[in-house]
């Protein structure tokens, strides 16, 4: 089993980024949000003395691949990722990364790298003797979500199905498909037993998954319950919302510097919700704390 070594950038907003550290160099998952942070992981992985091989994005969103040029350090280093993942990062069409490109500024790139190699589902990618495999998760938290596991291990890299101890990143719905997506998991790595999350400390892999997997049926099950009484929700039920999910995982700081995220997080689900319902042959609403029977579909990739 090669090293895994991570760097996590400082909070507010904290997001991990790992190396694998095989005999010849480094494989990078993820690339950080800013060029700053991710200047003091390159430092760090230059200290072992070997070059990165290749980098790997997980996903579109800023917060993981911002830093991608300072890996690649001026070198035709592959950088991989889904089709998905190309893509949505070229049409950036929710806004994310022109959005963190205003607030970060120069700490920003004015744009982002793309990848340069395609990753397939179900894909072994083998450099210097480490072979990743690749699993796509699909659209949920993000539009792509790309999970890879070192071959012959017990280690698997979730990406942001998982946002360990923190508040994840609600705003764009999908809550349905993401819980599909952390269940599926369990059955597709069943002798996984240590994740690397996307956000928040590496643990075990099944209390991580438990952990999220509460955590976003709690607040679906609050959101469907609030939209079964009365929509649009008023401020003071989103409100509520927000103090129920903050007493019950108090301290769970933010993925991401968004003022007001988790609140930012219940128009998005109450949409889900509501084009479920008007979906639905029968025309049934959903019903308080029916979180476990009746989630939404799992979204189609866009
Ligand atoms: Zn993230």
């Amino acid at each position: 089993m090669p090293t895994i070594h991570s760097y996590a950038s400082p909070g507010p907003g904290s997001v991990n980024n790992y190396w694998i550290e095989t005999e010849r160099g480094l494989l990078v998952i993820d690339a950080q949000r800013q060029i700053s942070h991710a200047k003091t992981a390159f430092g760090q992985m230059a200290a072992l003395g070997k070059p990165v091989l290749a980098i790997f994005l997980t996903h579109e969103h800023p917060d993981h691949i911002g830093g991608t040029d300072v890996f690649a350090a001026g070198s035709a280093v592959p950088i991989y990722a889904s089709a998905q993942t190309r893509s949505n990062i070229q049409r950036d069409e929710r806004g994310f990364i022109a959005l963190a490109g205003r607030v970060l500024g120069s700490d920003f790139p004015e744009a982002v790298t793309l990848p340069t190699h395609t990753l397939e589902p179900g894909q072994v990618i083998e450099i210097d003797e480490v072979g990743l495999q690749i699993y796509e998760a699909g659209a949920g938290e993000a539009a792509s979500m790309t999970v890879l596991h070192v071959e012959g291990s017990d280690v698997l890299f979730s990406a942001d199905l998982i946002a360990n101890g923190m508040t994840p990143f609600l705003m764009e719905g999908r809550l349905g498909a993401w819980i599909a997506q952390l269940e599926a998991l369990r059955t597709a790595f069943p002798h996984v037993r240590t994740i690397y999350p996307g956000h928040g400390p590496v643990g075990p892999a099944s209390a991580l998954i438990d952990a999220q997997l509460e955590y976003l049926n709690f607040f679906y099950g609050l959101v469907v319950e609030a939209v079964a009484e009365d929509t649009p929700l008023t401020a003071g039920k989103k409100a509520a919302i927000v103090f129920a999910m903050e007493e019950r995982y108090p301290g769970h700081p933010p993925v991401a510097e968004i003022p007001g995220l988790l609140e930012l997080g219940i128009e998005p689900v109450v949409r889900e919700l509501l084009a479920r319902s008007a979906g639905d042959q029968g025309g049934t609403r959903a019903k308080p704390g029916s979180a476990d029977t009746d989630r939404p579909e799992l979204e189609s990739d866009e």
